[in-house]
């Protein structure tokens, strides 16, 4: 969490957290929500925010010890965010007491929480008296420790008895930003000499992918606007290459891209392929963006804004060499750079999108030629939305093999690097995938 020291007041800047963090803890998107901030302190709360959502399990544990009952909702998210950003004090941009003075300035200097300002002012002062102690009980209960939801961790203990508490680690950090170079435009050697030249410094993992030692606005990023690279995370570029890599039906391919927006793995199978590739999009705001986002590339997809799920009102009955299923889920593997999510699922959701991705799967299977391919794929740690759709799929598809696979693939946190077994990539997002060929009759 850096500060720079132009900064507008934190006591503004808390105001935004609170109100931010009121919302999300109703259910909204963190992302969404950020984007009703004022430009001038966006970023700022921004960082604030990721940084109260990796803590807020510690959070809501010593407000929990300091109040028997909790203040209206804002003064509520005020006070755990002020304890969120306290509790530890290494890694902090503020000492803790500027960070309580302010927390009950911004508390003061609003209508909705000034009732309640003398009131967070004594729990954060006893908080300051009485840190270590407090700290010390709270490390018995598993959300404070981990910062995640109680039923988040007994999954991940029941999914992965042998890597929980890696991905629970790995989940707190930072997630760092990886390139994928266009092979139309430039090969990684020369990208790297060419960051290099602009005075950034990166490291080639594989294939076409470039981990960036600091993350930078794309806009300062050689060629971005070009086309010559985009920003994708390391395990989500696994997808093009190992749906089409060893298919060897002659050209030229109809590709369908089934859940394309915002189109960063469609913009991949046009890098690579000459195909013919039909981006499919339920969300029609979320559509636009594959157009933008490909014509970057300079490159077109055919988009459709449609329910991959009802066939009958998009498909044009011709069958499709490969498909590409990128099927809605939790995002579990990818909290690192939405922190918020841990907090906003439901268990019931995994359920839910499992029986959502169960049924894309089984509808679009028939769409693939003999002798194509399916790959399936999420951006899920849990196993219901990765080995547990491969076991059921099998069973009842009996044309479908299931070729050399990934699985799933674990989350890294980035300065210790600690090995799994799929390390090759580097430090990667949470990802899974499966890949099946339809046996010709
Ligand atoms: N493949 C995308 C990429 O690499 O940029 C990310 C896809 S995201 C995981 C899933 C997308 O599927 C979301 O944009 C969501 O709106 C869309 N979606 C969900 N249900 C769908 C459906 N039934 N038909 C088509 N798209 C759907």
């Amino acid at each position: 969490m850096n500060q720079s020291v132009n900064a507008p007041p934190l006591w503004k800047q808390l105001q935004q957290v609170a109100r931010v963090n009121q919302a999300v803890m109703s259910g909204a998107s963190g992302t969404s929500v950020l984007e009703t901030v004022d430009p001038g302190l966006r970023s700022g709360v921004q960082a604030l925010c990721f940084y109260v959502w990796r803590n807020w399990g510690r959070a809501q544990a010593l407000r929990a010890l300091l109040v028997r009952k909790a203040p209206p909702p804002l003064a509520d998210a005020l006070l755990c965010s002020a304890l969120a950003l306290t509790w530890q004090i290494e890694d902090n941009a503020y000492d803790a007491f500027t960070l309580v003075n302010q927390a009950v300035e911004a508390a003061k200097r609003q209508s909705a929480t000034n009732a309640q300002a003398n009131f967070i002012n004594a729990c954060l002062r006893r908080f300051l008296r009485e840190r270590d102690a407090l700290v010390a009980a709270t490390d018995l209960d598993p959300v404070a420790l981990w910062n995640h939801p109680r039923w988040w961790i007994a999954r991940l203990q029941k999914d992965h008895p042998q890597h929980w508490e890696l991905i629970l680690r790995a989940a707190n950090q930072h997630a760092p930003m990886t390139l994928r170079v266009n092979p139309r435009r430039k090969d990684p050697q020369t990208y790297l000499g060419l960051l290099q030249a602009a005075g950034m410094n990166g490291q080639h993992l594989s294939a076409n992918i470039i981990e960036l030692q600091r993350a930078a606005p794309v806009q300062a990023i050689p060629g971005f606007e070009d086309g010559w690279v985009s920003v994708q995370d390391a395990a989500a570029q696994v997808a093009a290459p190992l749906l089409v890599e060893g298919y060897l039906a002659p050209g030229p391919w109809r590709i369908l891209d089934a859940c394309a927006a915002p189109g960063g793995k469609t913009g991949h199978l046009l890098e690579i392929t000459d195909a013919e590739v039909v981006a499919l999009e339920v969300d029609a705001d979320r559509a636009k963006r594959i157009g933008s986002n490909v014509q970057r590339l300079g490159l077109s997809p055919q988009v459709i804004v449609a329910d991959a799920g009802a066939v009958q009102t998009w498909w044009d009955g011709s069958l499709f060499d490969l498909v590409l299923l990128d099927a809605p889920c939790t995002a579990s593997g990818i909290v690192r750079r939405h922190p918020d999510i841990r907090w906003l699922r439901r268990e019931s959701d995994v359920a839910q999108l499992a029986a959502t991705q169960r049924q894309l799967l089984l509808t679009l299977w028939p769409l693939v030629k003999p002798g194509g391919r399916l790959l399936f794929c999420t951006c899920s740690i849990f196993r219901a939305e990765g080995d547990a759709q491969v076991q059921a799929f099998l069973v009842h598809n009996t044309d479908a093999a299931l070729m050399p696979s990934p699985g799933h693939l674990l989350p890294h946190s980035s300065p210790a690097r600690e090995v799994v077994a799929d390390n090759s990539l580097g430090d990667h997002d949470g990802f899974f995938y499966a890949l099946f060929e339809k046996r010709k009759a």
